[in-house]
């Protein structure tokens, strides 16, 4: 998985995605991730970047020519037209599922950063293949939304975690929440990790953690919870349980 990233700040995207998990894949081969200073592409002295907008209005907007130079540079070198990703709070929001259908359908995407009031729509309408947002919010630049894109999508590229289960074991995966997770100390300020993950009897324990995922999913996300599907036996049993539970007020 090699991932493009076209930012003013080249040197913060970098140093965040060279750290720890990422970092070891990045050095193993397992994905490459290189950052593009945008600036580099201007064609005045002062490499300034954004001009006003049209038709009046606070603020400034990147201009397409240094935007369309960065991205031409990389399709070039790739030897062909990249899939290409605006950043954007204007774009669908990203989910679990985007970021498998990216790792799936791309060896190679970009992503575009933008700043200041966003970036000239004609740079959007000539390259940009999607527009993603990373929620409901504005932040002031897209390089925390790349970074969360790219680090989403890597960590699915096969030899960066351990193995599979390490995601897909994980919330999100198949529509529900992790259920608690605990580690050492057995008692921590008074506080105790629950019986049953001391017990050593690993078919209990799986029992426990599903009923807390479905119980964590039911209470936190209704709306995930509204899509999800119990047609196994063990499932409906556990949702009777739960149900009995909730009521009386002595869920476990
Ligand atoms: N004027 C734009 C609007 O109202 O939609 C907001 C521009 S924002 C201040 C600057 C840049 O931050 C955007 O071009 C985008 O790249 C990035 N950005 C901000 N919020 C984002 C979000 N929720 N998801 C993805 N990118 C975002």
């Amino acid at each position: 998985m090699h991932i493009d990233i076209m930012t003013l700040f080249p040197d913060t995207v970098g140093d965040v995605l060279c750290e720890s998990i990422l970092g070891r894949a990045q050095e193993r081969g397992y994905i490459r991730i290189e950052t593009h200073q945008i600036r580099d592409y201007t064609k005045n002295k002062q490499k300034q970047v954004d001009d006003y907008p049209y038709g009046g209005g606070r603020g400034c907007v990147m201009q397409a020519q240094p935007l369309y130079d960065c991205w031409k540079h990389i399709c070039e070198e790739a030897g062909k037209r990249v899939h290409t990703i605006y950043m954007s709070p204007c774009g669908k929001v990203f989910r679990q599922e985007d970021a498998k259908r990216l790792k799936n359908e791309y060896d190679r995407f970009i992503i575009v950063c933008g700043h200041y009031e966003g970036i000239d729509q004609r740079f959007i309408d000539a390259c940009v293949d999607e527009e993603i947002s990373i929620g409901d919010f504005v932040l002031t630049g897209g390089e925390i939304p790349a970074m969360a894109v790219a680090d989403a999508v890597c960590r699915l590229v096969p030899g960066v975690l351990p193995d599979e289960e390490c995601f897909t074991d994980e919330s999100h995966w198949d529509g529900m929440l992790e259920y608690p997770q605990y580690s050492r100390p057995e008692e921590w300020e008074g506080r105790k990790v629950p019986e049953i993950l001391l017990s050593g009897h690993h078919a209990n324990i799986a029992k426990w953690r599903r009923k807390q995922s479905i119980i964590r999913t039911r209470l936190r996300r209704p709306d995930m919870y509204a899509k999800l599907k119990f047609e196994t036996k063990q499932d409906k049993k556990l949702l009777r349980e739960i149900e009995e539970e909730l009521e009386n007020g002595t869920e476990a």
